[in-house]
């Protein structure tokens, strides 16, 4: 998903204008992505011409932070060592589920890839 570094943002509305869906307005001067609107097309990434459109991969070390913070807050939930281990067991089980979905949705996509060529 795109976002804006507001630093960088310097309102020319290039970005607005080439959205296909509206999905970007202005908002004190800076963009602002509507993400209900948003249908991740990445066209604003190729448009602004200061690189102030952001990819979610930026954040990834941000997101492993939050997902081990939640993983610390929900294990207090839990006394004994084996509820414990067996909590984390659930923890591995749902990133791999994610890490699966991802996986798979990469291949599908190569296979278009390769149907275009
Ligand atoms: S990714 Fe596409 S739909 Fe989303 S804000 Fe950018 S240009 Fe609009
Ligand atoms: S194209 Fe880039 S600099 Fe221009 S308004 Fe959009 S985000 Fe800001």
């Amino acid at each position: 998903m795109p976002w804006v570094d507001k630093e960088k943002c310097t309102g020319c509305t290039i970005c607005v204008k080439n959205c296909p869906v509206e999905a970007i307005s202005m908002e004190n001067g800076n963009a602002e992505i509507d993400m209900d609107k948003c249908i991740r097309c990445g066209k604003c990434h190729e448009v602004c011409p200061q690189e102030a459109v952001r990819h979610d991969s930026e954040k990834i070390p941000q997101e492993i932070e939050e997902n081990i913070e939640w993983a610390k807050r929900l294990m207090k939930h839990y006394k004994t060592k084996k509820e414990k281990k067996e909590f984390l067991k659930r923890m591995v089980k749902h990133f791999n589920k994610e890490k699966k979905v991802a996986e798979e949705s990469l291949n599908k996509i190569k296979e278009i890839e390769a149907d275009k060529k």
